[in-house]
């Protein structure tokens, strides 16, 4: 399975504007930068972190919208270089520094626009994370909702069913759910995952400061969220090279690299960074809010599952009322 999950999505013109030059802050502003960041946080009751593909660009995922990023070279008719499988990534300073605050209660809500399934393999607790855009390793069954996070690629994108069928036993055991499993993979214009939209909007109303990391804030609704904290009264704190759609309404903007600011920022706040160990296998939510699990052992090679001969049709039913992915155009405060 190639890393290559863009070139999975169906044709899209309007992708937002690509290759902007990249801002570096001296290394004494970031400094100062970071200090302050770090007493915002001291001084916030309910922080809400929002993270792009710029925080997975350490671990040899390129981003979108950066120099190299993958709209960006196909805009220049190039094909973007992968340093990794999102089998073979590992997590990052960042994603492991987003762990650790979470830990320490600093972070209450961590909203995700990557489908490189980094932040769950942190081990980053799946009721305080909407992955808002999908994650490569997951897929739900269509009839019960249950979520299975496997250890390599589901192998499918769009929401289209993997060929695989939901084992979840029902009541006494008698029967299992045999519900077709379906991949979690948002292609353009396809509805956002309730559950995880709803717990975003909840959290970014709570929050009193947002802080964005890696990402241009181009796509709506996800880089519309943050602006939601603002207009309660927040504050929001923007991290990225690139300037983004909505840098006029940050209290704070910082230019650098985000594993660098992450590693300042921790060390003002005196918090260690865990050093990731392997895959987590403590995602199963204790919460029913997100039923999940993993599943290993499937080594590399999920369709040689015998429920492989279930129809690959589609089954997924549209859901109107929810708002699409799609490129921003208008700020809304
Ligand atoms: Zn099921």
């Amino acid at each position: 399975m190639s890393v290559n999950y863009a070139a999975g999505l169906s044709p899209y013109s309007d992708k937002g504007q690509c290759g902007l030059p990249e801002i570096f802050d001296s290394p004494e502003e970031l400094r100062v930068k970071v200090q302050e960041l770090a007493g915002m946080i001291k001084r916030a009751s309910y922080v809400v972190f929002h993270t792009g593909a710029g925080i997975s660009t350490s671990c040899g995922i390129p981003d979108f919208r950066g120099p190299n990023g993958v709209w960006t070279m196909e805009e220049k008719g190039l094909n973007p270089k992968f340093d990794t499988t999102f089998e073979n990534a590992i997590p990052s300073i960042t994603h492991m520094a987003l762990l650790q605050l979470q830990r320490v209660g600093m972070l209450k809500f961590l909203i995700s626009q990557n489908v490189d399934g980094l932040h769950l393999r942190s081990g980053f607790p799946r009721e305080q994370l909407a992955e808002l855009h999908g994650n490569m390793f997951v897929e739900e069954c269509t009839k019960c909702g249950k979520q299975y996070v496997r250890d390599c690629v589901v192998g499918t994108m769009g929401l289209k069913p993997t060929g695989r069928l939901c084992d979840v036993p029902k009541v006494r055991g008698l029967r299992s759910c045999r519900g077709k499993l379906i991949d979690t993979i948002l292609d353009w214009e396809d509805s956002l995952p309730e559950k995880d939209l709803n717990l975003a909007n909840d959290a970014c109303r709570k929050a009193d400061l947002a802080i964005t990391l890696g990402t241009s804030l181009q796509i709506k609704p996800s880089g519309n969220l943050p602006l939601l904290t603002k207009r309660k009264g927040g504050k929001l704190v923007i991290v990225n090279l690139q300037p983004t759609k909505h840098d006029r309404y940050a209290d704070l903007r910082i230019h650098g690299y985000v594993d660098e600011v992450m590693t300042q920022l921790m060390q003002h706040l005196n918090i260690e960074i865990p050093i990731w160990t392997g895959i987590s296998t403590k995602i199963e939510s204790s919460e029913q809010k997100f039923k999940a699990e993993i599943v290993s052992n499937c080594n590399g090679d999920l369709n040689s599952l015998e429920c492989q001969k279930s129809k690959r049709e589609s089954c997924v039913e549209e859901v109107s009322c929810l708002p699409k992915r799609t490129k921003v155009e208008t700020p809304f405060i």
